[in-house]
């Protein structure tokens, strides 16, 4: 399988995932067209779908461009047809999804939206806005419960799983982190590498999901540093995960 990564509006990501044996493609969330079809060129590759991760318009906006260039199925959560441009087939937590000889599975992971999956192909992991490098997505329309059930669903994957997701936040991410947990020694060590990696322009999308789970804040509920941050934050915050995972949330939307 291979995976290229394509930097598309100001700090999205899309995926075309290649399926080498029959280079069968999928476009993971195309914010737009034109650089999505010019890479599909020069590696000529065969699209055979679309796999949005929610329906936001920078992970969906190059939908239209591309169906009318090519003939593709486009899947999404079963619960945004109406919210999908071209949607033809609805997924849920389970479902297989085949490209060329690959397969994927699907996780219905909703919080930041109330319709949002994330795609499984071997290790590799496409969460969209739910799960990001040292982050996690803004709660828009579910609950906290639901997004911290999400980011506990993720977190049970194997250690070695790459995250991919939409954006490129590790950096102002880790900033946050940083307020929280300084004395996370992993924390530290990653934050220096990032800003090395950022500083010449470089991705630091994927990370591994044993990566995120010493360093990434927001799956940290567990962590007597953050828990510590939280109460003199917020001290009426009850010192269970939901609720600190629910705190951090709310001093990052205020960060
Ligand atoms: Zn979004
Ligand atoms: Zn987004």
């Amino acid at each position: 399988m291979k995976i290229i990564q394509i930097p598309l509006l100001r700090d999205n990501y899309g995926y075309l995932l290649v399926c080498e044996k029959t280079q069968q493609a999928a476009i993971v969330d195309p914010s737009e067209a034109e650089p999505v079809l010019r890479r599909i060129e020069q590696e000529a590759v065969m699209p055979i779908a679309i796999l949005n991760t929610h329906h936001h318009r920078d992970h969906t906006g190059g939908n239209e461009g591309l169906l009318a260039r090519h003939r593709l199925k486009v899947y999404g959560h079963k619960s945004d047809q109406a919210r999908i441009f071209g949607m033809t087939h609805g997924v849920d937590e389970g479902d297989e999804i085949q490209l060329g000889e690959l397969k994927g599975k699907v996780f219905f992971i909703p919080g930041h939206t109330t319709g949002h999956v994330a795609y499984l192909f071997d290790n590799n992991l496409f969460c969209g806005d739910t799960l990001f490098t040292a982050g996690c997505g803004r709660i828009f329309e579910g609950t906290p419960e639901q997004m911290h059930g999400s980011l506990k669903k993720l977190m049970a994957l194997a250690d070695d799983v790459k995250v991919y997701c939409g954006h490129e936040y590790t950096e102002s991410n880790l900033r946050f982190a940083m307020t929280v947990e300084p004395k996370n020694p992993q924390l530290v060590a990653r934050f220096e590498r990032v800003q090395g990696l950022r500083a010449r322009g470089m991705s630091t999308v994927p990370a591994t999901l044993a990566e995120e789970k010493q360093t990434n804040p927001f799956l940290r509920w567990d962590s007597s540093e953050i828990q510590a941050s939280v109460k003199s934050a917020k001290p009426d915050t009850l010192l269970n995960p939901v609720a600190i995972f629910g705190a951090v949330r709310k001093m990052k939307d205020a960060f």
